[in-house]
């Protein structure tokens, strides 16, 4: 009574206690497919024989055997993103920070004990690079990845094993040339891992262009319902296998439960992800014009500092979902007033899901980063960061200009 086929016969001989524990489980698969992935729970698999799963514990064939190594529900969300991102090969993790950290270790496994990361880069990110990873004896060095020459003394200097940077970066939403920053890293025998969070797979896809790890926050614009906290690494062939072998003995691994949901999610991205591009767009022109507001950061901006580098990365009309604004004049005190003012758009600290939210970068993201660093990193006091939702753009634009008036 091992596998039963439909309940347990097997059980029927049993006392309750044993059929507790049997009946009706392990049943064989059927010859019906189910339309979509099945959560996986069990934390571990059995075969038919002993010898089946001593091969599969050898890796001599493919197989599940326990859930920190893989289970189905994972692999499936794993083959999507896979498939996303034109990758080799996925791992999905408990968190995007879980996900950067096994990115970034698989990238220094060579022994080079040196990283050189965006000076622009999510504010947990700078704590793992300077409270965790520099601490451990790693070589951390911030350069300015939108300019290439300063990117190369960089390189050139501290001879990284991994080069770290954001596709578009937060909050300030600089684009970096991801292609030329690739044969800058290849070129010094660095492996370069881009957090593409901000981007996601509808705008660039990091591999295409070089880069050997992509990192996802899935929590974002993936997810994308505000229900899930997952990260996801994409990579190539050459760091696949190391990757994997560091997940599994780590075990940062996402739950199936959250594997399903960010699979029904992805379902509808790229449709979630054309809407909130284009309400993005719209709210940047509106905010542009407001007389409160003293100046917009937009990637479809015209003017911006990296247009060049987004006209040649980026598919037309698509510039991302988020906005950054500076209120004019404000500070603390005028913020939170505009933050409590508003009714429509949540002022929660995450960003990509279906209803707008905005985020206070000196309060929530980029809270733990010095006042110095943030100066440097031209965070300014007034900084207010919008993640554009599917709602109409009109009825945001409506709360916005309430909440502006409030300031
Ligand atoms: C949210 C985020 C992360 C961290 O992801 P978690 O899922 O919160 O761990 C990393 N990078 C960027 C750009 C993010 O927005």
């Amino acid at each position: 009574m091992r596998t039963t086929k439909s309940g347990s016969p097997a059980a029927g001989a049993c006392q309750i206690h044993t059929k507790a524990v049997h009946a009706g489980d392990r049943r064989k698969p059927s010859s019906a497919i189910p339309v979509t992935t099945p959560i996986h729970t069990a934390s571990s698999y059995f075969y038919e024989t002993s010898a089946q799963l001593d091969r599969i514990f050898g890796r001599e064939e493919e197989g599940y055997a326990y859930a920190r190594y893989d289970n189905p529900t994972n692999a499936a969300l794993e083959e999507l993103l896979t498939s996303l991102e034109n990758g080799y090969g996925s791992l999905a993790c408990a968190s995007g920070m879980a996900a950067l950290q096994l990115a970034i270790s698989t990238a220094l496994a060579d022994g080079r004990k040196s990283i050189v990361a965006a000076d622009a880069l999510y504010g947990a990110t700078v704590g793992l690079l300077l409270n965790v990873l520099e601490p451990s004896g790693i070589d951390v060095r911030f350069a300015d990845v939108c300019d290439l020459a300063a990117l190369e003394a960089a390189v050139a200097e501290s001879k990284p094993g991994c080069i770290l940077i954001e596709s578009i970066s937060n909050p300030l939403l600089r684009v970096p040339q991801v292609d030329r920053i690739a044969a800058i890293a290849r070129a010094a025998g660095a492996a370069l891992v881009v957090d593409s969070t901000f981007a996601t797979p509808m705008l660039l896809r990091p591999l295409e262009r070089g880069a050997h790890f992509s990192v996802h926050s899935l929590t974002k614009y993936l997810a994308g319902h505000g229900d899930v906290l997952g990260g996801a690494v994409v990579c190539d062939e050459e760091h696949f296998a190391a990757l994997r072998a560091l997940s599994r003995t780590i075990g940062a691994v996402l739950g199936p439960f959250e594997s399903y949901l960010t699979m029904r999610g992805i379902k509808t991205f790229p449709l979630r992800m054309e809407r909130q591009c284009a309400n993005a767009c719209r709210l940047a022109t509106w905010l542009a014009a407001h007389p409160k507001v003293e100046r917009v950061h937009f990637p479809g901006d015209p003017s911006h500092p990296d247009a060049a580098a987004i006209r040649r990365l980026f598919p037309p009309d698509l510039y991302g979902a988020m906005v950054s604004f500076e209120i004019r004049g404000a500070g603390r005190d005028e913020v939170f007033r505009f933050l409590d003012a508003l009714e429509i758009v949540v002022p929660a600290t995450s960003l990509g899901d279906v209803h707008s939210m905005v985020l206070y970068p000196v309060m929530a993201s980029h809270r733990e980063v010095s006042p110095k660093h943030r100066e440097r990193m031209g965070i300014r006091d007034n900084l207010v960061r919008l993640s554009a939702g599917i709602e109409s753009a009109g009825d945001i634009i409506a709360d916005l200009e309430r909440a502006l008036a409030a300031v």
